[in-house]
């Protein structure tokens, strides 16, 4: 099967004569091709964005608003569809993927409320006959490129706000699962957005670098690896656009010898196994704070990873997690494993000869858990995105929250602990964006913000919530005296209020 871009509201083939393989990760199969678009395509998209985006901003964000109402209609109307496809091109279970499209979804909810995010603000006299007022008003044509671990979410978080503000839209998904983008697309027309002002461009990195070099894109939305983020970031700034990219991570769960440690175990696994570890927000490395903590958590462990069912999307409910993406992703997974016993890491269980059968050319890898894990360990230092535990012990709080501290990725990180005060000490003192007391994953709600600190995020906004509408507009402010006092001559002087 041959897909498509997504221009002018209509399903249009690649030109370029350049495409991708879109794998099944459960089977291995190649199920689908992507095109890989031209700079020429790209320039084909942009223009139709920017001629669609006046009249589009032109409507008032009331009308704006309703169509992110119906779409949010759709996507519940095609959860089942939109879910299904997902997993067959990315491998997660599919109740995991309901929630990649129900996360999205809840920031096209927020959305809604774009006539009221979109106020600015007034000062009545702020001098004799003089008001002063700010308004938002959006870029113009804006791009998002995404990866592929969170194909339903991720575009959404950027498309979503971006529209809602006035802009027109060019997504550059993931070429490896690109089917739920364009199937996205859909809904927003069905929903009542006019042609030209989301546009999707299948593509790599000439598509990329075509976004990056267009004097018509505004702005660029990045989520990646941390590589490629701060190629698009220097690229995108020196290009003079407003950038914001989003990048890898190595999240911390820190286990206090007060924390209650079932109920830390059972947030390991959830955290450190869901979607294969294929999370930004995934928990990568526990470090238990004192050796009767790390042996009764490591007792904890590992009968509650050799019970995880490792399979298809098509198991249903009997699966915990799928495959990963690609078989260069599980030859890099398994690389890595190899360098943390060769380096010494105590490989506790060992889920490399994992095989399913009927599905032994699917992408799978099995659970593994590390533990004495040291600093200098390539499991340690390096972002693995597979469904690996690393162990790392640390004698002291302190310690603990060195490693954290010291560590280049600041995206998420977690404490368990039943102390307040340690907990909150933890809270102020990490230099890491999102951060959760006894809760792993601390993604936020749709209205607050997102973004890591560090390596994990370059550029000075977050996304969603409001700081998403002040990414996608810029400010105006007006100065307004009306007519006496005009008629009095020129003022030398710097006007001032007082
Ligand atoms: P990736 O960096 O390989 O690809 C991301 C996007 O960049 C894709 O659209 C891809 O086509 C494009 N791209 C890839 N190579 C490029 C190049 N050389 N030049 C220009 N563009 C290029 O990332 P991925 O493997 O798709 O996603 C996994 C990564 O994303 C992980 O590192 C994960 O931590 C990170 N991630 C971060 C967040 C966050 O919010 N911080 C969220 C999700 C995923």
């Amino acid at each position: 099967m041959e897909l498509t871009h997504f221009i002018n509201g209509k399903h249009v083939k690649g030109t370029s004569g350049r495409f991708a393989d879109v794998y099944n990760p459960a089977t291995g199969e190649v199920q689908a091709q992507t095109p890989l678009a031209s700079a020429a395509e790209l320039a084909a998209a942009v223009e139709g964005a920017k001629a669609a985006q006046p009249k589009w901003a032109a409507t008032n964000p009331q009308r704006r608003a309703r169509v992110l109402m119906e779409f949010v209609r759709l996507l519940h109307r095609d959860m089942d569809k939109l879910a299904e496809a997902l997993s067959r091109e990315h491998g997660k279970t599919l109740p995991d993927a309901k929630g990649d499209v129900i996360r999205g979804l809840e920031v096209a909810e927020f959305c809604i409320g774009a006539p009221h995010l979109l106020k600015g603000e007034y000062t009545d006299g702020a001098g004799p006959g003089i008001d002063m007022y700010s308004m938002r008003q959006p870029l113009g044509v804006v791009a998002g490129i995404t990866p592929f671990n969170f194909p339903a979410m991720i575009p959404m978080w950027k498309f979503c706000p971006a529209i809602a503000c006035g802009n027109a839209f060019i997504l550059k998904p993931s070429e490896r699962d690109p089917s739920v983008p364009l199937m996205l697309a859909e809904l927003m027309l069905e929903g009542g957005l006019p042609e030209g002002i989301l546009q999707v461009v299948n593509g790599d990195k000439e598509a990329v670098d075509a976004i990056l070099d267009h004097p018509d894109v505004e702005a660029v939305g990045f989520v990646g690896s941390t590589p490629i983020a701060a190629y698009i970031y220097a690229r995108g700034c020196e290009n003079g656009k407003r950038v914001q990219c989003f990048g890898g991570a190595k999240n911390h769960m820190i286990v206090m010898p007060d924390a209650d440690l079932d109920q830390a175990a059972d947030a390991l696994i959830g955290a450190g196994y869901g979607a294969a570890g294929e999370r930004c927000m995934a928990i990568s490395v526990a470090v238990p704070v004192g050796e009767a903590t790390a042996d009764a958590l490591i007792e904890r462990l590992i009968p509650r990873i050799e019970k995880l069912k490792v399979g298809p999307y098509t198991a249903g409910n009997d699966v915990d997690y799928g495959p990963v993406v690609t078989s260069a992703a599980r030859d890099k997974i398994l690389g890595l494993i190899g360098s943390g016993v060769e380096q010494g890491a105590e490989l506790v269980v060992d889920g490399r000869d994992f095989s399913l059968q009927g599905y032994e050319n699917g992408f799978f890898v099995g659970p593994c858990l590390f533990d004495k894990a040291t600093k200098d360990m390539d499991i340690y230092r390096q972002e693995i995105f597979g469904p690996v535990l690393t162990t790392v012990r640390a004698k002291t709080y302190e310690e603990a929250l060195g490693l954290a501290m010291d560590h280049e990725y600041g995206n998420g990180t977690a404490i368990f602990t039943r102390d307040g005060d340690t907990a909150r000490d933890f809270a102020s003192r990490i230099n890491i964006g999102m951060v959760g007391v006894n809760v792993p994953i601390p993604v936020p709600l749709a209205y607050h913000t997102f973004g890591g600190w560090k390596k994990s995020a370059f550029g000075d906004l977050n996304q969603h919530g409001p700081d998403a509408f002040r990414f996608y507009t810029r400010t105006k402010t007006v100065t307004a005296r009306w007519p006496s006092g005009t008629k009095e001559g020129a003022e030398f002087s710097i006007p001032t209020m007082g």
